[in-house]
This record gives C-alpha cells, sequence and structure tokens, in this order.
C-alpha cells in the first residue's frame, strides 16, 4: 500500500480513527469494556480479530486531512449520531441530511481500508476525490437511504458495525456500501454511469428512509424496524438509472 493519502494525494501517515474517538465515551459504559471483535479479510478468508469498540486505527490519510475536513465531519454529525444509533427518534433538516450521508461514507472508506486486505481499492479513486473537493455525496452517481435495524443480540456480544462493500450484480457497476453502528443502518450506492445519466433515487418505504440526496426532512427512525437477518441480506438487483433531464 502507498503512503499517499486517500483523499488529497499528500505524504500519509496520520493516524484516523476509524469510528470517532468521541464515540467510544458515550456509549455504554458496558458495551465499551466489553471484548469485541473485528473482521478482516485476508487472502480470501474472513479473520476475526480482538478488538475493542471504536479503537480501530487506519493510516491511510494525512494529518491535514484527519485533522481539517474530516474533523469537522465528525463534529458535525456528533450533535444526533448517538441519538440514531440508539434509535431515539429525531427530525432533521438538509444541511444534517448532508452530514449524515457523508459520514458513513468516509467511514465506509476507512473501514474498507483497515478491513479488506485483498480489496483495499475497492472503492475507486474518483469517490475519494470527489469526497475530497465536495465534501459531500454526488447527486448524479449516489443514493443512500436509512434504516433503524435493532440490533442482533444483546450489546456485550453482538458486533456494533457490519461492513459489506460489493461490486452491483457482480459485476462493476457500481458498488453497493451497507453499514450498520447500532441501530442507524445505511445502505449507499455508487454508480459508475455513462455521461448525461442520473441514478435513480430510493422512494420513501415503511422500513426505509432516503438520506441522499437530502431532502425537506429525515424523521426517524422508519415507521418500521428492518429486522437484522433482512439487512444482511439487503442487495440491489438492478441498478435504476435514467437521462438526465436538461
Ligand atoms: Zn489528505
Amino acid at each position: 500500500m502507498g503512503n499517499e493519502c486517500v483523499f488529497c494525494g499528500e505524504k500519509a501517515g496520520s493516524r484516523e480513527h476509524v469510528f470517532p474517538k468521541w464515540l467510544r465515551k458515550e456509549a455504554p459504559k458496558d458495551f465499551v469494556d466489553a471484548d469485541g471483535s473485528r473482521g478482516i479479510v485476508s487472502d480470501g478468508k474472513l479473520v476475526t480479530v480482538p478488538e475493542r469498540f471504536a479503537t480501530a486505527q487506519v493510516k491511510c490519510v494525512c494529518g491535514t486531512c484527519n485533522n481539517g475536513w474530516m474533523s469537522r465531519l465528525e463534529s458535525g454529525v456528533k450533535p444526533f449520531l448517538l441519538d440514531l444509533m440508539r434509535g431515539d427518534p429525531l427530525t432533521l433538516g438538509r444541511q444534517e441530511q448532508t452530514l449524515l450521508a457523508t459520514w458513513p461514507l468516509k467511514t465506509v472508506m476507512m473501514l474498507q481500508k483497515a478491513s479488506n486486505r485483498d480489496y483495499p481499492d475497492q472503492i475507486p479513486q474518483v469517490d475519494h476525490a470527489h469526497l475530497y473537493r465536495h465534501g459531500k455525496l454526488s447527486m448524479r452517481r449516489m443514493v443512500a437511504r436509512a434504516f433503524h435495524v435493532i440490533p442482533p443480540g444483546d450489546d456485550h456480544s453482538h458486533t456494533w458495525g457490519d461492513l459489506e462493500v460489493r461490486d452491483i450484480r457482480g459485476r462493476h457497476h457500481g458498488y453497493l456500501a451497507k453499514i450498520r453502528t447500532g441501530a442507524f443502518a445505511v445502505q449507499i450506492v455508487s454508480a459508475k454511469l455513462p455521461p448525461h445519466h442520473e441514478i435513480a433515487r430510493f422512494g420513501l418505504m415503511a422500513t426505509a428512509i432516503p438520506l441522499w440526496p437530502a431532502r425537506e426532512r429525515f424523521d426517524w427512525p422508519a415507521p418500521a424496524p428492518l429486522p437484522h437477518e433482512q439487512w444482511t441480506r439487503l442487495s440491489l438487483q438492478r441498478l435504476p438509472y435514467k437521462k438526465r433531464s436538461a
């Protein structure tokens, strides 16, 4: 792996927390003190390593990114992220939704670098560059929705984060990233589209709330929780997109 910042290309070496340090301070004590684990894909095998909650770090970003925009993004979601993770009701406006959609993508990018040694570059560089340049997801190529998933098991034994990044329909039309932290689960789709086309947006469902592009308001949680087994099976059969209206 090179030692360039995955976002800006400057020299990397700054230690970035995959999940922010404040999350560890704010999470329930029983949970923080419990022995946790994290899965790492290496040589085609999933290896589970012992790791306490929110202690993982990666060294693929530079100090300027880490202490600058990445840190601002973490402080931006801090006022409501923990409520979402606990499943507590709340309403967010457009600006907060933008932060809330950006945070999981940034976190997925870091988790991917930390957890998949076989495919550390499954998320293309163009998406890292977009996030760095614009500070949010692409309006044309990306969509995201949020699910309220009741975590399985008790807080001592379950893993608080699920991550899955894979190519859509086994071909590189784009990728699907899923991340769950506590009860807050997000599915992000990033498409590789022909010019002048745009990805179709997610609609409102009983179990899912559209998160990106941001709408007038985001009312959390969705009317019905999504069972954890359904969350783990959630995939994308096709990638709907259409010609952009002029
Ligand atoms: Zn950087």
